[in-house]
């Protein structure tokens, strides 16, 4: 079956009798279209894709199996015709589409055609990955390891964080991959925050810095965090970074399909509650990674998932102590039909990087 194959297996389930496709990442994954103005129109027997004259010639390269109509650049307007016969039920990426276009969209369209949210149908597709995507992941996954090593043997104390994190993105694109978010560098008490903007303050010897960094590569995303010590530690960042790797390891222990995603992020808060620093882990454990960095499923209490071979997700719990500093451990892990497979190569044990 082909992806907009299963995409309409998925419709019949909801009583709808098409999609229309507009998120840009989504378009890509069903149709093979890199652009960045196009629509398609999914149904079982419905395969119609929608660009404007600067995307045609790209279309007709890339299209997998949909067929082509060329449209005025602002694509809705062919939406006034071109619809099977009788009453529809027409599917939309409700998280996508904004307020204006949803409106628009009912002014074009046929009054016989039902606008129902449907957010959500593409991306499950997407969180259970086929063997490609797989080997996509897992080269993004290897050039993320490249870039730890890398980074070892260049140092960090005494370059600012904000170095650090250009020389991590260059070093990314001279191997050929690109960022897929910023990268965080954050040492001492910046670790306390999550999602650490780099600073202009040099690194100190001591201290534990949070490195979090991911490449992509042939379109796919990697995603791994580890927290290196720029020297000896005090006891207690050195019993927290302990604390933060044993959970790390117990919730990814916990990882195998049928396992509810909420059960195996408890894994991990518990662990860090039980040693006194259940306030300090205000995130999820983890999300689902592929052609968006952050996809579904989450690994979080509020998820609903059901863990299933071929989706690939992070494990990340982290311990954050304000004004102290934090500590995240990050791997990158396929679910298969036993258990699972960490794609993550760098080491996670104590390391001293100066
Ligand atoms: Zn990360
Ligand atoms: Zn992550």
């Amino acid at each position: 079956m082909s992806r907009a194959d299963r995409v309409a297996a998925r419709l019949a389930e909801r009583e709808l009798d098409l999609l229309l496709v507009t998120d840009t990442v989504n378009l890509r994954y069903l149709t093979g279209f890199t652009g960045t103005n196009g629509m398609a129109i999914v149904g079982a027997q419905e395969r119609r894709f929608l660009t404007d004259f600067r995307y045609v010639e790209r279309a007709k390269a890339e299209l997998d199996g949909f067929e082509l109509q060329r449209a005025p650049q602002e694509l809705r307007t062919a939406l006034a015709e071109g619809w099977p016969p009788g009453s529809l039920r027409l599917g939309f990426e409700d998280q996508h589409v904004s307020v204006r276009l949803h409106a628009d969209l009912r002014r074009t369209l046929p009054d016989r055609i039902e606008l129902i949210p449907a957010g959500g149908l593409v991306e499950a597709e997407r969180a259970v990955k086929e063997p490609r995507e797989i080997a996509a992941i897992r080269g993004a996954a290897a050039v993320a390891d490249e870039i730890y090593e890398w980074l070892a043997e260049q140092g960090l104390t005494g370059r600012t964080e904000r170095e650090v994190a250009l020389a991590l993105e260059q070093e990314m694109r001279a191997r050929g991959a690109a960022p897929c978010f910023p990268s965080i560098v954050a040492a001492a008490e910046n670790g306390a925050l999550p999602h650490a903007l780099p600073r202009d303050v040099p690194i100190p010897p001591h201290t534990l810095v949070t490195l979090d960094l991911g490449a992509r590569l042939d379109g796919y995303c990697s995603d791994c965090t580890r927290t290196w010590a720029t020297g000896e530690l005090a006891d207690e960042l050195a019993q927290l970074y302990d604390t933060v790797l044993a959970a790390q390891e117990a919730a990814l222990a916990a990882v195998r399909p049928g396992r509810e995603a909420r059960e195996v992020d408890a894994v991990a808060r518990d662990l860090i509650a039980a040693a006194g620093h259940g306030e300090h882990f205000g995130h999820g454990l983890g999300h689902g990674v592929g052609m968006d960095v952050h996809e579904a499923p989450r690994l979080a209490r509020t998820s609903s998932a059901r863990l299933e071979a071929g989706n690939v997700v992070t494990v990340e719990p982290g311990i954050y102590v304000p004004g102290r500093g934090g500590a995240r451990i990050e791997d990158l892990v396929v679910v298969t039909e036993s258990g699972h497979e960490v794609l993550s190569g760098t080491s996670k044990a104590h390391r001293v990087v100066a």
